[in-house]
Order: structure tokens, then C-alpha cells, then sequence
């Protein structure tokens, strides 16, 4: 398929803070990086959310066409409790927290991560790199940031020169922060003692003798800072300059302005095209963030075991909820919206079921070819998912009425729409075909709903001892009554 050549797509770079009309470095093919979990913990639904959007992008991207490599990081060491090189490393504190190997966390929670991901029927990325695997380069790296007098040595650790770099680039260029405003808002961290100012970070650090994560290096054992990871390991695979980075907007500082500033100082040159910055997930209009506790995790919410959500949610439910907002938008989770999107999920995935069994017309009533452009047209606008949601959901309307007789299609238009709305739904947003019978809620929730009722009619006789029973056995089969003003749901323990 050659649409992109007929497609252009426009993308909102973060860098110039426009949309601008995509153009890969090599015609027909795509580099694409995007920043990935550390895994030190579970991942949580906002750290979902980032990663489906770039799966959303990657999956459009191949859909019109392009060859694509997508490299995403697994980020397995380097990366400390605070962005400015203060406290520990993650995953060390991690692994001495529960006496184990640092090695196991990672391996523990990478696993977790894979597991999810497969559950939310994500696309394998084409390469994923460690940190851990990638020392060498990053060693290499520091050395190139030394000799252009980007870096300097401090008592064997190796820290960037922000000041220095400034005087002949823009520090501050992707954040639009000005290092001016920086020095003034820097508090001074503890276990900053070594650098020359605050807003330096650290290239290489050295490792202390009951640090596990280790290596030998020019500057003594120690362990890369973690911002160099993911400049060591995209350039590696994608070149020095590339098309497409990608990560959530709490990474544009210091991250990702660390990197650009990485790679100026080592080869001269700005890595990346277009930024691209995901918008968060929020919970109960708050960030989530492991770090505050304000969590979901997709278990929780695929089981229906949390204190958030009067029920449980399919993989792909989830999926089109975050799909009906754009991805540069904050999106906040809560059971009103979840339940919205399970209605309209159901309903396109019933429409797409009645296609087959359409009668075909002499004559179409509607114009296929001009809806399906529609499609096209807004994902070609950023990737603009809840428009594409609303066409589709358009064309569950046409697909109702020509059942019901009052619209027409062709034999040749009903086989366009088919594909065309597969292609959407499956292939670009990443949705499975189930059908609430098949997910097995409906028949689930038929029962227990049958329980409800007896249990309120017990209520009502006062035959109280009824009701308990039928909430206890419940509740020992797995299944949590919860009682509220809008009557009695349940949950899956
Ligand atoms: P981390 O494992 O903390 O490095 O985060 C992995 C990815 O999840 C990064 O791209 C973060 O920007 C992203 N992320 C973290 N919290 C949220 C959130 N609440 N909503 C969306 N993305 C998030
Ligand atoms: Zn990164």
C-alpha cells in the first residue's frame, strides 16, 4: 500500500509546538523512539495510557504504509528517586527493600509489564532495548561529551555541563525553560555536593561499595545516569538523527531536554525531528503517579477489585475509553466515562456483527467513499482518535438503517465498509472483536443481578438472615456486593 504518499499526516511537534506535515528522514520508512517503563514496580493504567498512544501511532503509521522501526527502552538501571541525581536507584532500592537481587526486580516487573501489555493486545515494539545491555555505548558517548568539553570529572563520576552548554546552545529548548529561570528556581538537593551547579546532571556515577548495579568504567565502577540510556540506545538503533521521539509530557524536562542537549554535545547534531509528548492519565481528576499512590492498576480494574469502580471493564473497553480522547488530551478515569465507552464499544462491535448479513442494493444512499476519507482525514490530523471514534460510530448508524431498511448500500460499498472499519478498529486502534455475550459479563452479570433482586426482596420480608447469605456466599464465590445510593453493583474479588 503507497497511501502515505497521498496522505500527508500531520503531527504536533512538541519542539516547535505546531502541527507540521510529517516528512521521514528516508521516504517510506519510520524511526521511532519512545521512552520505556523502569521496572521497579507494577505498571499502572496512566502508564498504559502513554504506551497505547505511541501503539496507536505505530499501528497508523504501518497501516498507510510505512516501514516502521520502533524502539522501546526497558529502562533497567541508572534511573534515581529524584530527577536532579539525588537518592537512590529505583530498582537497587527496590531489590535491597526486599533482599533480592536487583536482577530479579527487573526481570519480576518487566515480565508484569509484557503480561499487561499482551492483555491490552499491544503490538510488540520492533526492538527493545536495556540500559543494562548497552554500557559500552553509553561509556562511548560520555567520552565524546568529555573531549568537546561538554562534561567534567568529579571525585569518579562524570557530570554534563549545563552552564557551559548553554553559552553556544539553547538548554531549555524543547521545555521553553530559559536556564536563567532555572538557576533562580533550583533549591540545592543533598548528594548534589559534586557538581558545579545545581542544574548539571550526571553522565556516569560513581558506584558506592555496597551499590550492586555496577561497572568498570575509564572514571572508576559506577553506573550510568539515566538520561543517557535512551540517547545511547535510539541513536544506536535509528541513527543519530531520527524521526519520531515519543514519551508522556511529564519526560519533556529534564528528560528529554537532556537528551537533546546529550547528543548536540556529542555529535553536533539535534537527535529528533518531531517530540511527540502523550497527555496523562488522571484518577478522580488527580495525576495518577506511583509515586503519590493515586493508582489504578489494570488488574485491579480488569477484575473490578478496587475501591474506584462499581464493576469490572474488558481489555478492549478500556482501550476505546482512552482512544475517545485525544492523546495530547488529559484524560481522567472514572466509572461514568468507563461505562459510556462499554455502551458505545458494544455498539459498534454489534453493528460490525450485522454487516455480513446485510441485503445488498442496486444503489448505495450513502456515500461510502467520502466517509471512509473522513476516517482518514482525522487521524491524519495528530492522530486524532475521538474524531475517527465519531465516524465510526457514524457508519454503526448507516449499518442499523440499511438493516432497517430507511438507507441502501451496495454489495461493493457494504465490502468497503467492512474493511475499512476493520481496518480502524482492529488493525489502528487495537480492539478484539468481542460481543458482550461472548466476554461472558452479560451472562455473568445476569446472574448475579437475579441474586441481587432475591437478596432486596429478602430485605423487604426483614428476612435479614436471607440477605446476609446470599452477600457471604457471594462474596465467598468471588463476587463483592457493594451497596450505594443508586442501588446494589458488584465487583470481582
Ligand atoms: P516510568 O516507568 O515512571 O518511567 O513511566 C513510564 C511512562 O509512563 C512514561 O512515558 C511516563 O511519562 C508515563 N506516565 C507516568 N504517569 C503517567 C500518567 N499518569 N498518565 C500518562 N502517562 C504516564
Ligand atoms: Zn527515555
Amino acid at each position: 500500500m503507497q497511501l502515505f504518499k497521498h496522505q500527508p499526516i500531520k503531527i504536533y511537534n512538541s519542539l516547535s509546538g505546531t502541527k507540521e506535515t510529517f516528512k521521514p528522514i528516508n521516504e517510506g520508512y519510520v524511526g521511532m523512539y519512545v521512552c520505556g517503563p523502569t521496572v521497579y514496580s507494577n505498571v499502572h493504567l496512566g502508564n498504559v495510557r502513554t504506551f497505547m498512544s505511541f501503539d496507536m501511532i505505530f499501528r497508523y503509521l504501518k497501516h498507510v504504509g510505512y516501514k516502521v522501526r520502533y524502539v522501546r527502552n526497558i529502562t533497567d538501571a541508572g534511573h534515581l528517586e529524584n530527577d536532579a541525581d539525588a537518592g537512590e536507584d529505583k530498582i537497587t532500592k527496590k531489590a535491597r527493600l526486599e533482599q533480592i537481587e536487583p536482577m530479579e526486580i527487573v526481570q519480576r516487573y518487566t515480565v508484569d509489564f509484557h503480561n499487561i501489555l499482551n492483555t491490552f493486545n499491544f503490538l510488540p515494539p520492533s526492538i527493545e532495548p536495556t540500559a543494562t545491555g548497552h554500557i559500552i555505548e553509553q561509556i562511548e558517548l560520555i567520552k565524546d561529551i568529555l573531549n568537546n568539553g561538554f562534561a567534567y570529572q568529579v571525585n569518579g563520576s562524570v557530570y554534563f555541563d549545563v552552564h557551559k552548554f548553554n553559552e553556544t546552545h539553547d538548554y531549555g529548548i524543547l521545555s521553553k525553560r530559559k536556564l536563567e529561570d532555572l538557576i533562580h528556581n533550583t533549591r540545592e538537593l543533598d548528594g548534589q555536593g559534586d557538581k558545579k551547579n545545581p542544574q548539571d546532571f550526571a553522565l556516569w556515577k560513581k558506584a558506592e561499595p555496597q551499590h550492586i548495579m555496577r561497572w568498570p568504567s575509564p572514571w572508576g565502577d559506577g553506573f550510568p545516569g539515566w538520561h543517557l540510556e535512551c540517547t545511547a540506545m535510539s541513536t544506536k538503533y535509528l541513527g543519530d538523527q531520527f524521526d519520531i521521539h515519543g514519551g508522556g509530557m511529564d519526560l519533556k524536562f529534564p528528560h528529554h531536554e537532556c537528551e537533546i542537549a546529550q547528543n548536540e554535545a556529542a555529535k553536533g547534531q539535534s537527535p529528533v525531528n518531531y517530540w511527540m509528548h502523550a497527555n496523562m492519565l488522571e484518577l478522580n481528576g488527580q495525576r495518577m503517579s506511583k509515586s503519590t499512590g493515586n493508582t489504578v492498576n489494570p488488574d485491579e480494574l480488569l477484575s473490578g477489585n478496587n475501591k474506584f469502580f462499581s464493576k469490572a471493564f474488558a481489555p478492549s473497553v478500556i482501550r476505546f475509553f482512552m482512544a475517545q480522547a485525544h492523546y495530547r488530551s488529559v484524560l481522567d478515569l472514572t466509572d461514568d466515562g468507563l461505562i459510556a465507552s462499554e455502551k458505545g464499544f458494544f455498539r459498534l462491535m454489534d453493528a460490525i456483527n450485522l454487516l455480513d448479513g446485510l441485503k445488498a442494493s442496486e444503489t448505495s444512499s450513502v456515500d461510502i467513499n467520502t466517509w471512509k476519507q473522513k476516517c482518514y482525514d482525522a487521524m491524519n490530523d495528530d492522530f486524532n482518535s475521538p474524531i475517527l471514534i465519531a465516524n465510526l460510530f457514524e457508519a454503526a448508524k448507516y449499518i442499523n438503517q440499511v438493516k432497517e431498511g430507511s438507507e441502501t448500500l451496495t454489495k461493493e460499498d457494504a465490502a468497503l465498509l467492512k474493511t475499512t472499519l476493520h481496518a480502524f478498529l482492529f488493525d489502528v486502534l487495537g480492539l478484539e472483536n468481542v460481543t458482550k455475550k461472548e466476554s461472558g459479563q452479560d451472562k455473568l452479570s445476569g446472574a448475579v443481578n437475579v441474586l441481587i433482586k432475591l437478596r432486596q426482596e429478602a430485605r423487604a420480608n426483614k428476612d435479614f438472615a436471607m440477605s446476609d447469605k446470599i452477600r457471604d456466599e457471594l462474596a465467598e464465590a468471588g463476587i463483592l456486593l457493594k451497596d450505594g445510593k443508586e442501588g446494589t453493583t458488584f465487583s470481582l474479588l
